[in-house]
């Protein structure tokens, strides 16, 4: 028989990442206080399926990760996704003028980070050191934060082409935590193109809509 007090590392990661099941009220202590948590994730089980539960500072996620459970569960339900910025929304004045250097970098790619700082709640961009740039490649060096600061948004430019996530960009989001955005055609008439997404849990999520306030933009 196996104990788990004798697996220090299988403990560990039971403690770290815990799962538990939803009682029929609906609620337990246990997930309250994942879901209250500064940061962390579990996952919690109920008859209408397994919920990832993650936060982060600037993120509180829900998230639905199997279909319902055949099984009879006599458990309670686990309930509605839900994706909420703990940071609010970031202001709308940062992705313009993060549109403004993508269009002085043409033709080559270019990068932005919108940092957020949880003592003061103030947004920053850092326009990151290029290594090499051309029209179709991109070497850069992440930020280095201060203890408290958070990277809320990865956004890069694709130059004149399309807005997509390459091979490259998902292996560089697949084991972060950060909403992911790259903009194309970037000075084009008709305006730029993009496409976004939440990464989190190792999953890449659809953005319902812009993080940026005042940005009317849906995918
Ligand atoms: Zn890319």
């Amino acid at each position: 028989m196996i104990d788990l007090a004798d697996d220090a590392t299988a403990a560990a990661i039971l403690g770290a990442v815990p799962c538990y099941p939803v009682p029929p009220i609906g609620k337990s202590p246990a997930i309250d206080a994942l879901r209250a948590a500064k940061a962390g994730h579990g996952f919690i089980i109920g008859q209408d399926g397994v919920m990832l539960i993650l936060r982060r500072p600037w993120l509180e996620l829900d998230v639905p990760v199997s279909s319902p459970i055949a099984a009879h569960l006599p458990y309670g339900r686990v309930g509605p996704s839900n994706a909420n910025l703990r940071c609010g929304r970031i202001p709308g004045g940062l992705l313009r003028r993060v549109l403004e250097h993508f269009e002085e970098a043409l033709p080559n790619e270019a990068a932005a980070f919108v940092i957020w700082d949880e003592a003061t709640g103030a947004f920053v961009l850092d326009f990151p050191t290029i290594d090499e740039a051309t029209p179709s490649r991109l070497v850069y060096r992440p930020p280095a934060l201060a203890a408290g600061s958070h990277v809320i948004c990865d956004i890069h430019s694709h130059g004149r082409s399309g807005a997509f996530f390459s091979p490259t960009d998902n292996a560089d989001d697949a084991h972060a935590t950060k909403i992911s955005m790259v903009f194309g055609r970037i000075d084009d008439p008709g305006g730029a193109v993009r496409a976004s997404r939440l990464c989190a849990g190792g999953m890449f999520l659809p953005m319902p809509r812009s993080p940026f306030s005042g940005d009317q933009y849906a995918e």
